[in-house]
């Protein structure tokens, strides 16, 4: 990709992680919950989060950034995109 190229988002689908399971989702729909009360970003059905926000799920999920984009993109939170926004990790 060229270097000037920005680097594609990592889009949390809210609506799909609200209709997941508790025991896998609750990590992130935690994490997803606080970025939204630090920016008072309330009312979206999207979230995007930081690329070093990923790298902390990584260590809340004991997996790696690049498994845990692929497990989050089997449960449909992020779309395939994603896998591009971690190429660089
Ligand atoms: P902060 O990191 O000191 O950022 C202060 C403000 O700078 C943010 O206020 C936002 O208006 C702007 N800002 C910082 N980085 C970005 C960015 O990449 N894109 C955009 N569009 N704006 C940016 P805001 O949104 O009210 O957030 C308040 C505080 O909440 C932030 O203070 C940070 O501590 C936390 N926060 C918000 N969103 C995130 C996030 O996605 N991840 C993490 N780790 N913390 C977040
Ligand atoms: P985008 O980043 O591709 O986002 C497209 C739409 O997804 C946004 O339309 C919004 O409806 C939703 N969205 C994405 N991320 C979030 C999020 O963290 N919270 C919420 N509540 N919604 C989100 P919108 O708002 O009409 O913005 C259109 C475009 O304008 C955005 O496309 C982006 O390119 C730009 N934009 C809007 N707000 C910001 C911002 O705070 N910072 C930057 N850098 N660009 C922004
Ligand atoms: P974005 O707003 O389009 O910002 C894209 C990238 O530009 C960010 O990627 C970050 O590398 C850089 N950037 C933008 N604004 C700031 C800033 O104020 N301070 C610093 N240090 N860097 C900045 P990153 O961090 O991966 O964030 C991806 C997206 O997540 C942002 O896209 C924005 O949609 C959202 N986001 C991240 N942090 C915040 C925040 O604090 N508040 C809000 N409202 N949105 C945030």
């Amino acid at each position: 990709p060229s270097p000037l190229a920005p680097a594609p988002k990592l889009v949390i689908d809210l609506e799909r992680l609200a209709q997941l399971p508790k025991d896998k989702a609750g990590p992130l729909a935690r994490y997803a919950a606080t970025i939204q009360s630090q920016r008072g970003d309330y009312n979206g059905k999207v979230l995007s989060i930081r690329q070093e926000d990923l790298r902390s799920l990584a260590v809340i999920y004991d997996k790696s950034p690049v498994e845990l984009t692929e497990e989050f993109i089997s449960w449909g939170v992020l779309d395939s995109e994603a896998r591009r926004a971690v190429e660089s990790f």
